[in-house]
This record gives structure tokens, C-alpha cells and sequence, in this order.
């Protein structure tokens, strides 16, 4: 996001919420939340990005994060309302939903290639397939 004094300010309040989380052992805690405020600037698209950053983190982490890991959970918590990841370079190029993909199948008298759409292998195309199965309807073999 734009590195205005503002937004920088908005910044440093979310890194705030850090402070129940433990810092490791030698690290001042001062001087890690200057380069986490530094860092949540640079990277978050905006402040709605930085606050899910930064409850993303406070939900799943026991100490308070280094840069590299608040970089990474910048690169893995959607910058738009969908809540799905940033797409890899390869799905990006088809659009974030689909990619393109090939099977050679043994069809019996030789083998055949299969072209096909599926999700992409990133963390997006993943929780794209997740997606995929939870809609997929229940059928209660027991009743049918
Ligand atoms: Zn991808």
C-alpha cells in the first residue's frame, strides 16, 4: 500500500495487537515491531489486507512472527473479499480459477492424452479444490 505517514500510523496499531504473542528469546520486541509495522506496509495491497494479516497470525501462531513468516502470510491471505489466496504465476496467466492440464492415460490398445481444466497445484488452487469438495452434495449410502 501507499507508504503514507497515515497508513504507516494504522500499521503500527495492528502490529500492536502482536503483544500478547511472546517474542523469541534475545529479540526486542521494540525493534521487531518497527520492522512488522515496516513490513505490513510494504506488503499489505491495504489496511483491510494488513488487519486480515495480522488475524490470520494472531489465530494460528504461539509467538509473535518474525518478518519473513508476516511476509509470507501477506503472500497467502487474500488481498480481495474472496478470501482466497494470491494466484501463483501460472494460474494468474488463466485467469486464478483454472489451469490448464494434461493425463496420458493406459486406454487398453495404447495410451490416450487427456486435456482438461483443474486447479492449480498453489495455495490458492488448493483451497480451490477444497472448495470444490465441500460443495460436492452428500449421499447417504446407508439410505439409498
Ligand atoms: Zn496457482
Amino acid at each position: 500500500m501507499k507508504p503514507t505517514e497515515k497508513q504507516g500510523q494504522a500499521c503500527a496499531k495492528e502490529v500492536e495487537r502482536f503483544g500478547n504473542l511472546p517474542v523469541p528469546f534475545g529479540v526486542d520486541r521494540a525493534t521487531l515491531k518497527i520492522e512488522l509495522s515496516r513490513a505490513l506496509l510494504k506488503y499489505a495491497k491495504d489496511l483491510k489486507h494488513a488487519g486480515r494479516v495480522v488475524q490470520q497470525i494472531i489465530e494460528t501462531a504461539i509467538v509473535c512472527p518474525t518478518v519473513a513468516e508476516l511476509i509470507t502470510v501477506t503472500r497467502e491471505v487474500s488481498a480481495d473479499a474472496t478470501g482466497l489466496p494470491e494466484p501463483c504465476n501460472k494460474c494468474a496467466a488463466d485467469g486464478g480459477y483454472w489451469v490448464h492440464q494434461m493425463a496420458i492415460k493406459d486406454v487398453g490398445f495404447g495410451t490416450q492424452e487427456y486435456h482438461y481444466s483443474g486447479r492449480c497445484n498453489c495455495a490458492r488452487g488448493r483451497e480451490l479444490g477444497h472448495r470444490d469438495r465441500a460443495e460436492q452434495p452428500k449421499i447417504d449410502y446407508a439410505h439409498v
